[in-house]
């Protein structure tokens, strides 16, 4: 059945569901209703046109699991959808409810229950950067955290994250090993607390919240170590491209970042970088003390210890330049701007990065992360785009696949759409059907999931 005439607004029963739940948080008036029912969707122009003013009814702000079960089971009687939502950072309207209803927002569910060697376990809602510093008082840290580790939860990064800070070595979330366990919650009138652990843990990643509501997640610490943020910059792109290659091949080097920035990208990179000369491409790395020795110092403009520039309030640190952030400062001084996602493949990194950047030049200014896939080095294009026209857009992903290239289009708001192979991935349709068998969980995201019992 068409998802506009399943899911009509007015004949949710919010009062029953009201009822149904006394004693939770609940927000319904207008300023919080609209502010938490938003992502940065508008990274897009075209999710902007399709997601604007989509709203939820009410937001449910839990503060227990047995809370979380409470809403799930009168949500499920009473056929009222669920978006669950962490700290509204997320891309593609990934947490914005197509369909009204409940916004599940879990950024009080905060606690972190353990932190050791083995990893750490937290609630869904903790800040991520709250699970690191814990962990740096045990002279641990995280195996990986988002470019947005300052504004998101752990939860949130499990649900609609991909990598980031840390992939360079480790590679994705989704490799195995880089996630460990979650406990989600069903979203059924009887609802059930699901255990997932090791692989099956990729179950819950990046399905925009719509294979289960996790209420807590356990990941991997890795012993802390002494980042330096270093920025190399160069005149010529081949130098630039070759230098940040060789730096994320060495496996004599640890090291958490390498982002290689065109000169038109790095460009607006310039007010936060001094000494970053306008028409020089840029690589903003972090990499431990210990082994800056064996980096080429010529081409370094900046080297500080990146403990010293995240406390420093004047300053960001590297990593808030980096993966999303770089788009997030070019949008701050072009609003014309948005983006591509693409994976230049292991053993075709320089070749393929190359031919795009004579194909297209300034029209799509090159930015990538290396990273890991499948254990091998590959590289993470989000490449800046000056929005010009849908039919624009579809021939340059054409390009790109064409040169053997995936790309994951950041313009679509479902999962299937924006994955780069264009499906659900593995058993996630699955598990879906045994967590939310009315479709209820952030209807719209999933198209080819059909509700066994609608
Ligand atoms: C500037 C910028 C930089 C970014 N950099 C990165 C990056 O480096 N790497 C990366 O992977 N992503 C990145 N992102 C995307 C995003 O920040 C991360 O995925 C982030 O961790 C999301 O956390 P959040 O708490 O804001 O989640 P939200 O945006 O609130 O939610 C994200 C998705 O997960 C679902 N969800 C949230 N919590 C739960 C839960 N407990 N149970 C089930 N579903 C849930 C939501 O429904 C939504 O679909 C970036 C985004 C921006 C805007």
């Amino acid at each position: 059945m068409n998802l506009a005439h399943r899911f009509v607004r007015e004949r949710y029963d919010l009062a029953a569901f009201r009822s149904a739940v006394s004693g939770v948080k609940l927000l319904d008036d207008a300023v919080t209703l609209k502010r938490r029912s938003r992502d940065y969707y508008w990274f897009s122009p075209i999710a902007k046109a399709a997601l604007d003013g989509k709203e939820a009814d009410l937001i449910v702000v839990p503060h227990s699991v047995d809370e979380v079960m409470g809403v799930a089971s009168a949500a499920a009687r009473l056929r009222i959808p669920i978006t669950v939502r962490g700290l509204g950072t997320g891309t593609y309207g990934q947490a914005v409810p197509l369909h009204g209803g409940i916004v599940l927002d879990l950024s009080e569910m905060t606690e972190i229950m353990k932190v050791g060697a083995d990893g750490f376990t937290a609630q869904a809602g903790a800040p991520i950067h709250a699970i690191e510093e814990a962990a740096r008082e045990q002279g641990l840290e995280l195996r990986m955290h988002p470019s947005t580790k300052r504004m998101a939860t752990i939860g949130g990064y499990f649900c609609g994250g991909s990598g980031g800070i840390g992939s360079v070595t480790w590679g994705g979330l989704r490799e195995a090993g880089n996630l460990l366990g979650a406990k989600v919650v069903t979203l059924e009138e009887e609802p059930q607390l699901i255990e997932l652990n090791g692989l099956d843990t990729n179950l819950v990643n990046r399905t925009f919240g719509s294979t289960g509501i996790v209420v807590d997640v356990s990941a991997p610490l890795e012993p802390a170590r002494p980042w330096q943020d270093v920025v190399a910059s160069f005149a010529g792109f081949d130098d630039a491209l070759a230098f940040a290659h060789s730096v994320a091949a060495d496996d004599a080097i640890a090291k958490r970042l390498v982002s290689f920035h065109v000169a038109s990208c790095a460009h607006y990179l310039r007010p936060l970088i001094p000494g970053l000369e306008e028409g020089h491409c840029a690589i903003l790395m972090m990499i431990d003390k210990r082994d800056l020795s064996k980096v080429d110092p010529s081409p370094i403009i900046l080297s500080e210890p990146s403990a010293e520039r995240e406390a420093d309030p004047k300053r960001i640190p590297i990593y808030e330049m980096s993966w999303g952030h770089t788009t997030l400062h070019a949008l701050k001084q072009n609003r014309n701007l948005s983006y591509l996602q693409t994976l230049f493949p292991p053993g075709r990194i320089i070749e393929t990065a190359t031919q795009m950047h004579r194909t297209l030049g300034d029209e799509l200014p090159l930015h990538m992360e290396f990273i890991r896939y499948e254990g091998q080095l590959a590289a993470n294009g989000a490449q800046l785009w000056p929005y010009t026209s849908e039919k624009r857009l579809a021939e340059i992903i054409a390009l790109h696949e064409d040169a053997g290239i995936p790309v994951a289009n950041p313009h679509v708001f479902t999962v299937e759409d924006g994955s780069r192979h264009k499906r659900v991935p593995g058993d996630q349709l699955a598990f879906k059907e045994k967590v939310d068998p009315h479709g209820l969980l952030n209807p719209g995201k999933m198209p080819s999931y059909v509700p066994v019992h609608p």
